[in-house]
């Protein structure tokens, strides 16, 4: 048993059942192909207003959205260009302004090793080389250990005046150191002997000769160092001048600004660096004795020249490296290289090949820094610095050599921290989408709501031709037997006991004609909403059995039996009964249509829960699951063939479920193929007085 609301069949559904099983229906059958031609027309005007625009807009709108991340793409290139040239730009130009600097200072015939602070801050030492390949300025290179350590260390007079010169015995010292000096020969074993005697002499009490000592030193072995590389004149300038002091200071401070002033001029040499040690004594002791403006300016200068001095010494093995980059160097250019952690620039003079050693770890933080401020502006976007040993690892928006004088330097761009940029692009990206994506789902839906609203118009118009030809043909059957059966009695031509036979047919067929007539006059009236219904409260049971009474001859002569069971004291319900009878004519007439060939109709009215209910029963063909939720739709016949047989209009059921619907109550059914069908009508008890009834 199948049980159903009204419920039809989508028409495009029915359409493509009937191609895919052509068994199941006659597709080629006038209404099929007007249907298909319809179908056919719409969906040109389908394709042409939903399908193509819509089509379009996708297209346009994956269009947008796609250049929209090329876009991104590209505006993120473009920051990372600007910030890679902005930054190449300055390092270039610390370059450019060097070499600018550099050949000014040649031009002029300026030095270019003194205050090479002036001509790049990454400059730590500046070298001239002669054109033998000589380091001439601003060091002396370095030289060998000074020889004769071991003729003092084999000498015996020289250990024993050591001796005697620790045991206190000054006295002893000083002549022993003497005799020393004439046993041994030599510079090196003279400075040593002479300054050992003058400080023995000091400490002995002897001023006067130690001073005399002192000065002959200056004199005679100013250039001599001892073992750690001081120049005897230069420690016994210093100490001369400190006896100075002790006597008349000025004298002394004099000889001491003189000493650092002597110092500070001369050519030191690499690795040696006594006098840098002897001119920060000086310094220290005319603390607060001299000017402090030239002081401080003295210190700084010695500080500069100490670590000329140290980068001098860092660099000096790598001056040969830095040479051969200017064998083919033309003036005026400058050629770079790097060794270790210094970057070489070179050029040349007409006779002289000059050499700057720049800092390459101060060089790279600046750039790094420049880095950092070239994308301050720009968090999308980083900037790293690229030593040629190593490699990017990640994904490069940009990659550009760094400068000239850095070659195998690069600068990468990359994407930095999530940024605005990227959000907004996303934002943007998702607004479009949706954008998109809303008129085309309102496309889709509206193609697919109006695809089903046409299908169904379609299905209508088809039903209504099938109508009026049904419309005409049920009205014709009774007219004919009507008229035959009333001329055969006019002309007297019937037996005597045929004549109640042919007043009966005449009864019966004018029955069935009226009821025809009212169900297509009530239903256009229904479907032009002129319908009212005057509803009054009734006893339903009268109405049903009105009903069954108005029936039971034509029933009787059919030879149907009808089983009519009508509980007592039903409530009373409000309905317009003569509605009410026409509702169960034409579920009795169904019934007898479909029904067995003198067969049997049960009918029966009882209380439900809150309801009467009220059935009409057969035992006939029943209704398909496939038929059974269309058979409320209006002019909707069973194309199945046992069904077809009988005459109809398909628009009983309609006037049915119409009624009921106004009277607030329902048409429900049960029905099993072969076995037969149950309508039953359900009538609220306590149904409210709808206005317009
Ligand atoms: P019709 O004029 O065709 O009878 P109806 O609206 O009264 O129109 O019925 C619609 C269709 O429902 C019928 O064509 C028939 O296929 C089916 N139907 C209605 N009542 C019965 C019934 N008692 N038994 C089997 N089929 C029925």
């Amino acid at each position: 048993m199948a049980e159903v609301e009204t419920k039809a069949l989508p028409p495009l559904k029915r359409l493509l059942l009937r191609l895919v099983h052509p068994a199941k229906g006659k597709i080629w059958t006038e209404a099929d192909l007007a249907e298909v031609k319809g179908m056919v027309r719409f969906l040109k005007v389908f394709v042409m207003t939903i399908l193509l625009p819509g089509i379009v807009l996708a297209f346009v709108g994956v269009r947008t959205i796609q250049s929209d991340s090329t876009s991104m793409r590209s505006e993120l290139r473009e920051k990372a260009d600007v910030a890679i040239e902005a930054t190449r730009d300055q390092i270039n130009s610390l370059f450019s302004s060097f070499e600018q600097r550099t050949l000014e200072r040649i031009a002029s015939g300026q030095s270019t090793v003194d205050s090479i602070g002036e001509l790049s801050q990454h400059l730590r030492v500046a070298f001239v080389i002669d054109s033998s390949g000589d380091l001439i300025a601003p060091f002396e290179p370095p030289v060998a250990r000074p020889s004769g350590e071991h003729d003092l260390l084999f000498s015996e007079t020289w250990r024993e005046a050591q001796l005697k010169y620790m045991d206190g015995d000054f006295g002893a010292a000083a002549r022993l150191y003497r005799k020393a000096s004439y046993e041994l020969r030599g510079d090196f074993a003279q400075g040593n002997t002479s300054w050992s005697r003058a400080l023995s002499l000091l400490n002995a009490g002897n001023v006067q000769q130690a001073t005399q000592m002192l000065q002959a030193i200056t004199e005679d072995l100013y250039d001599v160092r001892n073992a750690h590389g001081f120049r005897f004149g230069d420690l016994a300038r210093l100490r001369l001048a400190e006896l100075e002091m002790e006597q008349r200071e000025q004298i002394g401070v004099n000889s001491l600004i003189s000493l650092s002033d002597d110092l500070l001029d001369q050519k030191w040499t690499i690795g040696l660096g006594g006098e840098a040690a002897v001119c920060v004594r000086a310094l220290d002791l005319l603390d607060g004795l001299a000017d402090t403006t030239w002081l401080s300016a003295q210190r700084s200068r010695l500080e500069r020249r100490t670590s000329e001095l140290f980068w001098a010494e860092q660099a000096h093995d790598s001056i040969s490296t830095a040479l051969e980059s200017t064998t083919t160097l033309e003036e005026g250019l400058f050629a770079y290289t790097r060794t270790g952690r210094i970057l070489w620039a070179s050029t040349i003079t007409s006779e002289r090949t000059l050499l700057f050693a720049f800092d390459l770890d101060t060089i790279e933080a600046e750039t790094l820094l420049v880095a950092a401020t070239a994308t301050e502006r720009t968090p999308e976007v980083k900037l790293t610095v690229l030593a040629p040993q190593y490699r990017f690892v990640g994904e490069a928006i940009s990659r550009a050599p760094l400068a000239e004088a850095l070659s195998g330097w690069d600068l990468v761009s990359h994407t930095g921290e999530i940024s605005d940029l990227v959000r907004k692009h996303k934002q943007t990206r998702r607004l479009k989408e949706v954008m998109i994506a809303t008129p085309l789902i309102l496309l889709i839906s509206g193609a697919f709501i109006s695809l089903r609203l046409v299908g169904r118009e379609l299905e209508i118009a088809s039903m209504k031709s099938d109508f009026a030809a049904n419309v005409s043909h049920d009205l014709r059957s009774p007219i004919t037997q009507i008229r035959l059966k009333g001329e055969f009695l006019q002309l007297g031509l019937a037996e005597e006991d045929e004549l109640q036979s042919h007043y009966d047919i005449i009864v019966r067929e004018s029955e069935r004609l009226s009821r025809l007539v009212d169900n297509v006059l009530d239903f256009s009236s229904i479907e032009s909403g002129k319908k009212r219904y005057r509803v009054r409260p009734a006893d339903i049971t009268e109405t049903v059995r009105v009903a069954v009474e108005a029936a039971r001859f034509s029933m009787e002569t059919r030879g149907i039996e009808m089983e009519v069971n009508l509980a007592e004291g039903l409530p009373v319900i409000i309905h317009e009964p003569e509605a009410i009878q026409q509702v169960l004519q034409n579920l009795i007439s169904n019934a007898a249509k479909y029904g067995e060939p003198g067969g049997w109709i049960g009918i029966s009215a009882k209380l439900g829960h809150n309801t009467v209910e009220i059935a009409v029963s057969d035992r006939g063909i029943g209704i398909s699951d496939e038929d059974l939720p269309q058979i409320f739709e209006k002019f909707f016949r069973s194309d199945s063939d046992i069904a077809q047989r009988q005459k109809g209009t398909g628009i009983g059921l309609t006037i049915v479920q119409y009624i009921m619907e106004a009277h607030h109550g329902a048409v429900r059914v049960k029905s099993s193929l072969g076995h037969g069908t149950t309508f039953t009508l359900h009538f609220p008890i306590r149904a409210p007085i709808a206005s317009g009834l």
